[in-house]
């Protein structure tokens, strides 16, 4: 019977992997399906963590936060999580690698890139057209690539790709970014990024090699164009991870939004004793690496007056 499990190894999972370890649980895993770090290790820089005057890469940025975890104790588990579901007074870890119990549980599942859901999209993704500027960016040096969304992520990755591609051209559906206006007056200040809005990306064209260009229409005057492209990245949002949470009968096994956000306190408690939720999945997340970490420390705050409260 493990003290507290926690799902996720983002900054919020990270952070409630520190503040248990450091604050005396004993039994304490952290269940991740992948390298620890979460989606932040996936950007090209972060330089909005207070305290930390370097701008670092997301991967970078991440790597001290496990070594620190597993400095107070914490174990993990390279593993997905399929379930987290109640067994009587405790509840039950259902994992692709067996099953696990444990008295409190901190859910930091995080969120994952938004596909557009255009023609071509999936034939082309991995061949032309990827979600992260860090990991293919480089093989667009010298080259000209499309870049699709209107917030931080799409502009900051377009300034991030302008560095190393030829010319980047943006689409987006609206003359209104979603992006701080300082980002998106840096992005154009650049002259190799180009704005195309209002714009909808009618096609992701392609041969056998893989993608080879777009065709797209501006929304003011219904002209349809193509483009040849020699690589695309979508950074239009993306979806919280909160499948873990769906139970056999098909309800959640907590109150949710309609966003499909969880419902939690100040303290991060959902309306299951026990189990708590931090970071990107809960509502009114300001999804930042710093908020993060604040809730994964206050969901770990919270598990341990539990445990202490249901000895
Ligand atoms: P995540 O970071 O999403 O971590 C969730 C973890 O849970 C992942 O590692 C995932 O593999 C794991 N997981 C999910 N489901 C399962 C499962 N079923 N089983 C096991 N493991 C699972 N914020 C900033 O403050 N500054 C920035 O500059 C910044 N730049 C960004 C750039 C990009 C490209 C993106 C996408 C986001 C950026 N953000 C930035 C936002 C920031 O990354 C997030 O707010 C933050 O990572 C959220 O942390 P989290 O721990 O809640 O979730
Ligand atoms: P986001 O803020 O939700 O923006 C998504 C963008 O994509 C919007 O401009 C949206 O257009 C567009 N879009 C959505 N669906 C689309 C579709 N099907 N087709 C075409 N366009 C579509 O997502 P994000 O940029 O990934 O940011 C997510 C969160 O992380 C935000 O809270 C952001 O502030 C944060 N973040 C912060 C930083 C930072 O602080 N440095 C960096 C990156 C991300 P509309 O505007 O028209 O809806």
């Amino acid at each position: 019977m493990l003290d507290i499990a926690i799902i996720g190894g983002g900054p919020a999972g990270l952070s409630a992997g520190l503040y248990t370890t450091r604050g005396g649980a004993k039994n304490v895993v952290m269940f991740e399906r992948g390298m620890p770090g979460g989606q932040i290790t996936g950007s090209s820089e972060i330089e909005n963590y207070p305290g930390v005057k370097d701008v670092l890469s997301g991967f970078d940025f991440m790597q001290p936060w496990q070594e620190q975890c597993f400095r107070f104790g914490l174990k993990s588990e390279q593993v997905n999580v399929e379930r987290v579901a109640k067994k009587g007074e405790h509840f039950a870890i259902h994992t692709d690698n067996g099953d696990f119990e444990a008295r409190a549980v901190i859910v930091c599942t995080g969120g994952s890139p938004k596909r557009s859901g255009v023609a071509g999209e999936d034939k082309y993704y991995g061949r032309g057209i990827s979600t992260c500027a860090t990991c293919d960016g480089f093989f667009y040096k010298g080259q000209h690539v499309g870049v699709l969304g209107g917030g931080d992520t799409a502009l900051e990755e377009a300034l991030y790709l302008s560095e190393i591609c030829e010319k980047v051209t943006l689409f987006h559906r609206r003359n209104e970014f979603r992006a701080a206006p300082v980002t998106v007056a840096k992005a154009q200040s650049k002259e190799n990024i180009v704005f195309k809005t209002p714009t909808i990306i009618d096609e992701f064209l392609g041969d056998s090699k893989g993608l080879t260009g777009i065709r797209y229409t501006h929304k003011d005057t219904n002209q349809q164009e193509t483009l040849e492209l020699n690589g695309f990245f979508v950074f239009i949002g993306y979806d919280v991870n909160n499948q873990i949470l769906l139970q056999e009968d098909g309800s959640f096994l907590c109150e949710m939004s309609k966003f499909g956000e969880v419902i939690v306190d100040l303290n991060m408690k959902t309306n299951v004793p026990g189990l708590f939720v931090a970071g990107d999945l809960r509502i009114d997340a300001a999804k930042q690496v710093v908020c993060a970490a604040g809730d994964g420390a206050r969901a770990a705050l919270s598990a341990l007056a539990y445990l202490e409260h249901h000895k």
